[in-house]
């Protein structure tokens, strides 16, 4: 065995998890882990559904459950960054190959748990969320006993279960499978053709050459043509199964099932749909400048990721980085400029380039410690200074959040992106105050910013209102491709209206994007916008009110795992999310940043 830590190399120091990489108090620690959800599994599910004369049982259940989340996330956490930081070691893959095995027994453990749950008396409930020991978990109790209680009977959970890695969860890895595989031909505008993997179809359509994008769009959409009743049929599937799940767990609504998940009531979801029709002509300004930039007078879908034509003249390393991050956050936002300092001085950053990483960028953190490390890969541009500010947000919430229990730390979809995105906008903010900054990285900044302003509220929302008509058409039937094209195509123009050019809509963006194959989550799209539009407002509020609006900031983001979307919001900055005024208000602050880059074009 090899005496050298696999961590060695890492820009991040993670020694606080573990001494070493599978050393003897990582083995301890997880051999002691494996033991203990064991044993407390059976324990727990030889005791008979929670009710009056078996709390104690119960709560010293859940007491030891939570401890047991603690040490888990410990593991997983760490496991995950070795493997995210290096996935050529094939020790650190089958470590976390392992850890799914764990995660599938502690799944099993909070099975036994809802069940105890959902079973119980009305009474016996109460008085349980009223035991002192329980305090400040009582509102994740009442959102556990409601899953329960929308789960079929013990015996039928475990054969959909079964029965959905073979089912649902196959169609999902056919999508995976096949879309992974597609390739399509390039054909670039000086005659010259190349067959391409899809994966590459996306950075093609984000040039800022038309005509680059037009090719790619328009090979890609032949090679999804080819595939389409493959696609269509894992579609139906995968939305034919949530609807036979949802009879016969007695939930009357497909969508009822994407709000509990996102933790918000139906009148906050409308009132927040309302407020996105209503306002729909801020974000086809923003589209309207997008064509005007490109000498058009509208636009079709392959421009929508169309960045300006302009390139960053300044490579920015990695110490620039972490200065602009900290020193904007400073000038605003004083704690969350020294919290950066110190993650920064604390090497909670791994940032290199380096072969086996993985792409993307995360966040993730331990109960245990407290701590929190950010996994990326800084290639030296301002979208990369843009991601830092990004998940060092992340960080912060979980700061705030450190001495909150851990069954009052799980935050929904809706909730989770408001800290990153604020600390996204600070950084914005910093950049454009900035004198060393030129005007075309700054134009550059703004145009990133309104163009996620479009995103959100104009291709998300067809998303969303797509796969609503979708799952309302397939309650009656199997919905056929040229049905889907046309569902998706009528989406898009109603949606954009005048500012979408005849012909320039995607029949297939149901069948390319791979949102729809997730079989995890349902409706796996508004929750972003909500999330968008939530921060947006909340940054409002701080320009608005100045320091005075952190401490209320930082119960919103305290109070994150403990209720609703809604009441988190009132009892901490105390607006209505129900109704559209404070979604207006946040739609409206993307017309700064839009008449601001008009003056710098
Ligand atoms: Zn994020």
């Amino acid at each position: 065995m090899s005496q050298n830590d696999s961590t060695n190399n890492m820009n991040w120091d993670l020694t606080s998890y573990f001494p070493k990489f599978n050393g003897p108090e990582m083995k301890e620690f997880k051999k002691q882990l494996q033991e203990d959800i064991q044993s407390i599994t059976e324990k727990a599910s030889s005791i008979a559904s929670l009710k009056k004369n078996n709390q104690e049982e119960w709560e010293q259940i859940f007491l030891d459950c939570e401890d047991l989340t603690i040490r888990y996330s410990h593991l997983r956490s760490y496991v995950g960054c070795v493997a995210s930081a290096d996935s050529n070691n094939e020790d650190h893959l089958k470590e976390e190959a392992e850890m799914s095995v764990l995660g599938a027994e502690f799944s099993k453990l909070s099975s036994e748990l809802l069940n105890s749950l959902k079973e119980a008396d009305d009474e016996a409930f109460k008085s349980f969320t009223q035991k002192s020991a329980l305090e400040e978990a009582s509102y994740y109790l009442k959102r556990s006993r409601e899953e329960a209680q929308k789960r079929m009977d013990q015996e039928n959970e475990i054969l959909a279960a079964d029965l959905g890695v073979d089912g649902i969860g196959a169609w999902g890895r056919l999508y995976d499978t096949i879309s992974s595989k597609l390739e399509f031909e390039m054909e670039y505008p000086d005659g010259k053709k190349l067959r391409l993997p899809m994966s590459q179809r996306r950075s093609l359509m984000e040039k800022p050459d038309r005509d680059i994008r037009k090719a790619a769009f328009e090979g890609g959409n032949e090679a999804w043509e080819s595939i389409e009743d493959v696609t269509a049929s894992a579609l139906n599937a995968i939305a034919g199964t949530r609807l036979t799940l949802n009879k016969h767990r007695g939930i009357n609504h497909f969508l009822d099932v994407a709000l509990f998940q996102a933790s918000i009531s139906e009148k906050t979801f409308d009132a927040m749909l309302e407020a996105i029709h209503s306002e729909i002509e801020v974000p086809k300004n923003i589209l309207r400048l997008k064509a005007k930039t490109m000498g058009r007078d509208k636009i079709a879908w392959y421009d929508l990721g169309a960045p300006m034509d302009l390139e960053f003249k300044k490579k920015l390393d990695w110490q620039e980085a972490q200065n602009l991050v900290q020193n904007s956050f400073s000038a605003s936002y004083t704690k969350l400029g020294s919290f950066a300092e110190s993650a920064f001085e604390k090497k909670w950053v791994d940032w290199e380039p380096r072969e086996g990483k993985r792409p993307g960028g995360f966040c993730t953190g331990s109960l245990l410690t407290k701590e929190s490390r950010i996994f990326m890969t800084y290639n030296e541009t301002i979208g990369d200074v843009l991601t830092l500010a990004h998940e060092a947000g992340h960080a912060f919430h979980s700061y705030v959040m450190r001495d909150i229990r851990p069954y009052a730390h799980f935050y929904p979809m809706t909730l989770a992106e408001t800290a990153s995105t604020f600390g996204e906008m600070i950084l914005t903010e910093g950049i454009l105050h900035n004198s060393s900054i030129s005007n075309d990285e700054k134009i550059l900044m703004l145009d990133t910013e309104i163009n996620h302003g479009a995103i959100y509220l104009m291709d998300i929302p067809v998303r969303f209102e797509f796969e609503k008509a979708f799952y309302e058409e397939r309650q009656k039937g199997e919905v056929s491709v040229s049905r889907l094209k046309e569902l998706m195509t009528e989406t898009q123009q109603r949606i954009f209206g005048d500012i979408l050019e005849e012909g320039g809509e995607d029949p297939y963006f149901w069948a390319s994007k791979l949102h729809f194959y997730i079989t995890g989550v349902t409706f796996y799209n508004f929750p972003y916008t909500f999330g968008y539009l939530l921060s947006r407002g909340l940054f409002a509020m701080f320009k608005k009110e100045g320091e005075d609006f952190l401490p209320k900031y930082e119960e919103f983001l305290r109070l994150s795992g403990s209720d609703t979307a809604e009441n988190v919001a009132k009892r901490s900055i105390g607006h209505d999310l129900e109704s559209p005024e404070f979604w207006v208000e946040s739609i409206h602050t993307l017309k700064q940043p839009l008449e601001q880059l008009k003056k710098l074009l």
